[in-house]
């Protein structure tokens, strides 16, 4: 069968580093067995869900890379999910409850004083038909419960190992709201069933999610997909990251100028036993992923980390890579890039390198280097210039100045770049060219 998986987001607001990490996850394991992705909007909550967070969601993945197989979206299934509740009823799977929130609250609280667990018991199933009736005669409708065997239900987690949990220590779930809409549980494993979903990969607050739909997925007469459940990403403070943090949305990210590749070998490999190390291409990932070495342990997110990573990415970039971005900002040249890429932060800081290269700077030129700077600029060679016409220019000025090190390259630097830091001169001169150099020394 082919390995098929789906990432399901709820367009509730924008994905996060966490979310986009299981979508990450998701799409290098279908795509390591080659397989399918899905991605699969949960909007069934349509006072919650809109279009523009789905819409945000699509052009994150896109950007990321993550190439979808199909979409679909919940809130155009509803069909499927009720054929699903009407099978479930029939089969005395799901059934009516009346309690209130208030009347279930107290009945759990004296479970507790007597020292039982809270679970639901399942008043409901007693109930007869005139019963509901009456119930219904004062106003109330039905919420839905689905029944849980009493049994143990075991299953293998392609990252935490075997998994077993008792049911009877659980209540059986509602399916269904009083209100008839659906929660999330029934709908996603019917798309799962229909979606021919061969591996379920998520968080791991979805664990006891995980062995009720197991049971569902059984009840609905089909064989439960294989399981995998990852720890999720915590911010500094070692707290769970929120949905709505901005600077953490891929879209704040992606604002911020880091790279799509640098945020997918991140968050493909944090948390796990592989170095994180840039990746240029996600079809390198694909190569080196593997979901069992995923760590259980919560994975700390720092942002600066993304930030270094980044920055490698960018210093070890291939021109073919960046050319057509470059052009979108008028600038060409596989010299230019291989001078400056070993000093980019981020992308968008080649617009400064092209400056100094191309454009008018202020030369910076203190008092005391005056001699120094003019005595430069005569013995700046005559000779077609390359990557050594540096050395041998610096080296002529060591002799004839007897000035060395910081105080030899430094004036240098501060009058060609008017920067006190930046990429090898060795790079930059030649592009700079002899008319500019002179200009600035004078
Ligand atoms: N909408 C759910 C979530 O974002 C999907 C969980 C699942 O993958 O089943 O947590």
């Amino acid at each position: 069968m082919t390995v098929t998986v789906r990432f399901a987001p709820s367009p509730t607001g924008l994905i996060h580093i966490g979310n986009a990490r299981t979508a990450i996850i998701n799409w290098l394991y279908a795509k390591k067995a080659g397989g399918r992705f899905i991605l699969r909007f949960d909007d069934t909550d349509a006072a919650r869900s809109k279009t523009e967070y789905a819409e945000a969601i699509i052009k994150d993945l896109d950007w990321l890379g993550l190439v979808h197989d199909e979409l679909h979206y919940q809130s155009r299934r509803f069909d499927a999910y009720d054929a699903a509740a009407e099978k479930l009823k029939k089969d005395g799977r799901l059934y009516a409850c009346y309690e209130t929130p208030d009347e279930l609250e107290r009945r759990r609280r004296r479970q507790l004083a007597t020292g039982k667990p809270p679970v639901y018991d399942r008043a409901g199933l007693q109930l007869s038909d005139a019963e509901k009736k009456a119930l219904e005669a004062e106003g109330r409708t039905p919420h839905w419960r689905f029944k849980l065997n009493d049994r143990v239900v075991e299953s293998i987690d392609l990252i935490r190992g075997p998994q077993s949990i008792n049911m009877s220590s659980l209540s059986d779930p509602v399916l269904i709201r009083g209100d008839g809409t659906y929660l999330y549980t029934l709908p996603s494993v019917v798309d799962d069933i229909d979606m021919g979903i061969t591996d379920i990969i998520r968080g791991e607050d979805h664990v006891v999610n995980t062995s009720v739909q197991i049971e569902l997925f059984e009840a609905l007469g089909s064989t439960p997909p294989r399981f995998a459940h990852h720890s999720l990403l915590t911010g500094a403070d070692g707290k769970g990251l929120s949905k709505r943090l901005g600077s953490l949305s891929i879209g704040g990210l992606r604002d911020n100028g880091l790279e799509a590749m640098a945020v997918v070998s991140h968050a493909a490999l944090i948390g796990s036993s592989v170095p994180i190390q840039p990746y240029q291409d996600i079809h390198d990932l694909v190569e080196i992923f593997d979901i069992s070495k995923l760590s259980r342990a919560p994975a700390r997110f720092d942002p600066h980390e993304l930030e270094s990573l980044n920055a490698k990415l960018l210093h070890e970039m291939d021109y073919a890579r960046v050319r057509d971005r470059l052009a979108k900002l008028d600038i060409e040249g596989e010299e230019f890039w291989l001078a400056v890429r070993g000093n980019l932060e981020s992308f968008s800081d080649v617009k400064k390198w092209h400056q100094v290269t191309s454009g008018e700077i202020k030369p910076v030129i203190a008092d005391e280097d005056r001699e120094f700077i003019d005595a430069a600029r005569k013995a700046l060679p005559d000779t077609e210039w390359d990557k050594t016409t540096w050395k041998n220019w610096t080296s002529e000025l060591k002799t004839t100045t007897g000035r060395k090190g910081r105080q030899l390259f430094m004036p240098l630097r501060l009058a060609l770049t008017g920067e006190d830091h930046g990429p090898e001169l060795a790079g930059l001169l030649p592009l700079i060219g002899r008319e500019k150099a002179i200009q600035r020394l004078s």
